[in-house]
């Protein structure tokens, strides 16, 4: 008998994960001071005695922390509490000044939300809960590559304002989890509370992870895996760790409770230090603070006012617009994309014309230039007068290109290209037949062959046609000239 393969050994396991997402709020200055929260700058610049932790400095609450916080709440479909507590989470680390990090703890600011990930093969939507979503500061960051042999500390970056998002154990493969992270990271963008930046540190991902037979109910030991800096790297991590975990179970050992950090160049977990039970933080309110208290109104004006989500704004594109699932998905993919679409369909008129444009050619010169959209050098209204230049017919598509061409160079309107670069449709009938006694006298081969019944070379004289005209003749009116002018007996 041979030895069961890995694939069958796997298919025996279910992965389990819940994911802790921490996500810089994008405010001017930091949670509990005035200092800056921008991030770079020189180190140890933004700072003061709040954040440097000097003795007697007293923490004040950013007011527009606490709304990006309860507008990302609201948004993940969470209950804002009208009372939170903030909490003392005490341990010691060298960029840490204060040997506390000012959390929260058994009363957050919001619980009991979900997010929908997809649907399964059944279409019942995947629905990940969301435990919770507290308000916390940063801490600072060790450097340890600028001084040979030396640890740095920069603090700029200590008491920048954050929020935890913690998910409940409810994804059940690595591509789930990608999901998860994907679709909060869209809602976050929508709702503009961060730059959601993994790369800058403003969204870092932590996961708890274990392994169960399937067919089981109970949670196996989970581990933890820290250390992830791409979407991509969390699911190869928990990939990683899963399968790392199976092969224990199925030797008959046990799963220990840890720390795993990610190896991303050598795709490897390995042990970090032993995890700590959340009451080795010796959490307790924090007396320098106040409970934040909410007005229930306000709570509920702030709900009432939030910005659009992603799947609202999807479900409205595809009923307004008319747009398909696809193309609605592309459009949407970003809030800042949607806008431009918006902008562009609603100048011109045409939606479906405007998202063939957007998905096609604009999407096509931002993935090659790697720009975004909000830099891209075509305005929406410029882009939608060049829509307009096409369906008034003065120039035809493939001018367009041309002139689209142009506008991305040099961010000057359609119809001064256009007329600049003698683009404009040549509608002149005298023009067109000159040009086409010349395509006649040029292409007799051709011309005989289609007389004698071969149509298809109708493309070759439309294209020799084209060429003379500089794109400038409209195809389908050369197509009808060709067809008179050849089938007639002369
Ligand atoms: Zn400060």
């Amino acid at each position: 008998m041979t030895a069961p393969t890995m694939d069958a050994l796997l298919a025996n396991w279910e992965m389990v994960v819940g994911l802790e997402v921490h996500c810089q709020l994008k405010t001017n200055s930091k949670a509990f001071c005035g200092c800056s929260a921008a991030y770079g700058g020189q180190p140890n610049t933004n700072v003061c005695p709040v954040c440097l932790a000097l003795p007697g400095a007293l923490p004040v609450l950013n007011g527009r922390a606490v709304e990006l916080a309860t507008t990302a709440a609201l948004a993940l479909n969470c209950t804002v509490h009208p009372v939170s507590v903030f909490a003392r989470k005490n341990y010691f680390y060298p960029d840490l000044p204060k040997g506390y990090q000012i959390s929260q703890f058994d009363q957050p600011l919001a619980t009991g939300g979900h997010v929908d990930i997809g649907r399964r093969a059944d279409s019942s939507p995947i629905r990940i809960g969301v435990t919770r979503v507290h308000m916390e500061e940063d801490a600072g960051k060790s450097v340890h590559d600028r001084y040979p042999g030396v640890t740095a500390i920069d603090l700029n970056r200590s008491g920048v304002p954050l929020i935890e998002i913690v998910s409940e154990p409810d994804m059940r493969s690595a591509e789930e989890a990608g999901a998860y992270l994907r679709v909060l990271k869209q809602i976050l963008e929508y709702m503009d509370v961060s730059d959601d930046s993994m790369e800058e540190g403003s969204l870092r991902v932590d996961a708890n992870v274990s392994a169960r037979r399937r067919g089981e109910t109970a949670l196996g030991t989970k581990t933890e895996v820290k250390n992830m800096n791409s979407f991509s790297g969390v699911e190869r991590a928990l990939e990683v760790e899963w399968i790392r975990q199976v092969g224990v179970l199925e030797a008959g050992g046990t799963v220990q409770q840890q720390t795993m950090l990610w190896d991303g160049a050598a795709q490897q977990v390995r042990p970090s230090r032993t995890k700590e039970g959340s009451h080795d933080y010796r959490y307790f309110p924090e007396p320098d603070l106040p409970p934040l208290v909410l007005a229930i109104d306000w709570i509920a004006k702030m709900r009432h006012d939030l910005p659009e989500l992603p799947a609202d704004r999807r479900a409205r594109f595809a009923k307004d617009y008319g747009l398909g699932e696809y193309d609605v998905d592309l459009i949407t993919a970003n809030p800042r994309l949607a806008d431009y679409y918006e902008s562009v369909a609603r100048a011109h008129g045409d939606p479906k014309a405007a998202a063939n444009w957007v998905m096609g050619d604009v999407l096509a010169q931002l993935k090659t230039t790697g720009q975004d959209i909000t830099t891209f050098r075509v305005r929406p209204q410029d882009l939608a007068g060049l829509l307009n230049l096409m369906r008034d017919g003065v120039v035809t598509h493939t001018a367009a290109r041309q002139v689209f061409a142009r506008m991305v160079a040099t961010g000057d309107a359609p119809a001064q290209i256009a007329e600049r670069e003698g683009l404009v449709k040549v509608n002149d009938d005298g023009q067109l037949a000159g040009w086409l006694d010349e395509v006649i006298a040029e292409h007799p081969a051709e011309v005989e062959r289609f007389r004698a019944g071969e149509k298809k070379l109708q493309g070759v004289l439309i294209g020799a046609m084209m060429k003379k005209s500089r794109g400038r003749a409209d195809a389908k009116q050369i197509g009808a000239m060709i067809a008179k002018r050849l089938t007639s007996n002369e």
